[in-house]
C-alpha cells in the first residue's frame, strides 16, 4: 500500500524458466505413479532412501567426472554466503546415494537395495521432455557384483512398464567393460578420431584427449556417422566381461524380455564399467530415453569408499508420464465419495465432527465453506456437489439437524434411493460410501 492506501501495481512473480509447477488434475497422475513405484519397489524389497537436495560440488565433479556435460555446463552450482561452501543442486541422485552409504557405513553387514524419488537439476535447454528442475526415480543395488542383480533391477522397471500400461518401449543394452578393456578401446578411439579430426565439433576436439568416451554420447547430428564409424568397446571385451553381460541377458531371456545390444550405447557419467542400458520410445521425439542406468564398480572408490560393486537405474517421471499421456493410458484423479451441503453455518460443529467420523472410515469428503455472506444458497450448493464429480451428496438440512441425521443422495448412481443415517454413528454406515471399500 502507498500513501494514499491505494493498492499500488505490483509485477507478477512467475517461476524460474525450466521449473514446473505441478497442479491438479496433473499431480494426480503423479500421486499414482509414485504409489504404485512404492508398492513395486516393496515387492522387489528395495528400501526407500532420502538424501539432500543440496550437496558439496566436489561429491558431482568426483563421482561424474570432471569432463562430462552435466559437470562442465549443466549443474546449478553457488557458494554458501555464509561460509563460502561450494554447493550445488543434485544433477542426479546416484553419487548422493553412494556418499550416504559411505558415510553411514549401510553395507556393513552385506549389500543394500534402495530407491529414491525427487527433483533434480540441470541447466539444459527447455524443450518438451528436457526441463530445468524434473524428477527422478531411482533404483540402486549396492554391494552386489553378479550380472543377476544387474538382470533383476532392469526386470523390475520392465515390470513397472507393464503395470502402467507403457507398450513400445524398447531395452538397449552394452557393456562398457573394464578399465584395462576401456583403456585400450580409449586409444583406438583416439587414433580413429583423430584420424578423422576435421568432422569433428569444437567440444569433440577440445575433449578427444581428456576423454574420448563422451564424443560418442555427442548429440551433434553431424557428428553421428564419425560415431557410427567408430571402434566398438564391445570388441575389446575380455572373457569375463563378456560372460557378465551374457549372464544379464540369458535372465532377460528367460524372463521373456526382449533387447538389443547396442554398441553405441554410452551414458553420459564417467561412473559406468559393464552393462549399461536404457529403455527408449519413439513416441516422445528427441527426449526417448525414459529410464536409463548401469553397473558401477569405481564409484564408492572415486568418493572415499571401500571398493564396492553396485548398479542402478533412474527413470524421468515427466517423459514417462508424457508417454503415458500419449498412449491415452494411465490412471486419472481418484473420485470423491461425498459432498457436504450445508445450508447454516451454526450446523458446522456437528456436521464437521460427523465428517471427521466419515473419514475415518475412509470417505472422501468435500465440505461446502462458507464466504463473508454466509453460506451459498441450497441451489447452488447442490450445483457445485454436482460439479464436483462426488458419488453422494450429504444434505445437513434444518431438518435433519433437528433429528441429528443427515440425509444421504446419490448424484451419480443410478437406482439407488435417498436414505437418512444416524450423525452420531458413521462407523455404521460411512463404510459403504466408500468408492474403493
Ligand atoms: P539425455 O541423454 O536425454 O540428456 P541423460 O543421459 O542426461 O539423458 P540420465 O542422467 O541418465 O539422463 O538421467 C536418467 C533419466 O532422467 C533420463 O533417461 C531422462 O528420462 C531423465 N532426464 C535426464 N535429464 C532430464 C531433463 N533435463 N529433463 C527431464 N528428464 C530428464
Ligand atoms: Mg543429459
Amino acid at each position: 500500500m502507498n500513501e494514499k492506501n491505494t493498492p499500488r501495481k505490483v509485477e507478477k512473480l512467475v517461476a524460474v524458466k525450466g521449473m514446473n509447477d505441478i497442479l491438479p488434475p496433473e499431480s494426480a497422475r503423479w500421486e499414482a505413479l509414485e504409489e504404485r513405484v512404492r508398492k513395486l519397489m516393496h515387492r522387489f524389497a528395495y528400501e526407500n532412501v532420502r538424501t539432500p537436495i543440496v550437496e558439496p560440488t566436489a561429491l558431482f565433479v568426483r563421482g561424474l567426472g570432471e569432463v562430462t556435460d552435466i559437470v562442465e555446463k549443466e549443474m546449478y552450482s553457488f557458494d554458501d554466503r555464509l561460509n563460502g561452501e561450494a554447493l550445488t543442486l543434485r544433477p542426479e541422485n546416484t553419487a548422493s546415494v553412494v556418499r550416504a552409504a559411505v558415510e553411514h557405513s549401510l553395507l556393513y553387514n552385506g549389500g543394500k537395495r534402495l530407491y529414491y524419488m525427487g527433483p533434480m537439476f540441470r541447466h539444459e535447454r527447455p524443450q518438451r521432455g528436457r526441463y530445468r528442475q524434473f524428477h527422478q526415480i531411482g533404483a540402486e543395488a549396492l554391494g552386489f557384483g553378479g550380472g543377476e542383480v544387474d538382470a533383476e533391477i532392469i526386470l523390475m522397471a520392465h515390470a513397472l512398464w507393464r503395470e502402467i500400461g507403457l507398450t513400445d518401449v524398447e531395452l538397449q543394452i552394452n557393456s562398457l567393460g573394464q578399465p584395462d578393456e576401456r583403456n585400450q578401446h580409449r586409444a583406438a578411439l583416439i587414433k580413429h578420431f583423430e584420424a578423422h579430426h576435421d568432422l569433428l565439433d569444437e567440444e569433440a576436439k577440445r575433449r578427444l584427449h581428456l576423454n574420448p568416451l563422451r564424443l560418442l554420447d555427442s548429440k551433434n547430428p553431424a557428428m553421428q556417422p564419425v560415431i557410427e564409424a567408430a571402434p566398438r568397446l564391445l570388441d575389446f571385451l575380455g572373457e569375463s566381461s563378456k560372460k557378465h553381460l551374457q549372464t544379464v541377458t540369458d535372465i532377460l531371456q528367460a524372463n521373456g524380455v526382449a533387447y538389443s545390444i547396442n554398441p553405441r550405447l554410452v551414458r553420459g557419467m564417467d561412473y559406468y564399467n559393464l552393462t549399461v542400458f536404457e529403455f527408449v520410445t519413439h513416441k516422445l521425439g528427441s527426449q526417448g530415453t525414459i529410464c536409463a542406468g548401469g553397473r558401477y564398480d569405481y564409484l564408492f572408490e572415486q568418493i572415499g569408499g571401500k571398493p564396492t560393486p553396485a548398479v542402478g537405474w533412474a527413470m524421468g517421471m515427466e517423459r514417462v508420464l508424457e508417454l503415458l499421456k500419449e498412449l491415452e493410458v494411465g490412471e486419472s484423479a481418484p473420485t470423491l465419495d461425498a459432498y457436504a451441503i450445508v445450508p447454516d453455518a451454526s450446523y458446522l460443529p456437528a456436521v464437521m465432527a460427523c465428517l471427521q467420523g466419515l473419514r475415518e472410515q475412509g470417505v472422501s469428503v468435500l465440505m461446502q465453506a462458507s464466504t463473508t455472506e454466509g453460506m451459498a444458497s441450497m441451489k447452488s450448493q447442490f450445483k457445485r456437489a454436482d460439479a464436483s464429480g462426488a458419488r453422494f451428496a450429504l444434505i445437513f438440512g434444518a431438518d435433519e439437524m433437528a433429528q441429528g441425521v443427515v440425509t444421504v443422495k446419490a448424484l451419480r448412481d443410478a437406482g439407488i434411493a435417498q436414505q437418512t443415517r444416524s450423525l452420531a454413528e458413521t462407523a455404521q454406515w460411512g463404510k459403504s460410501l466408500q468408492s474403493n471399500a
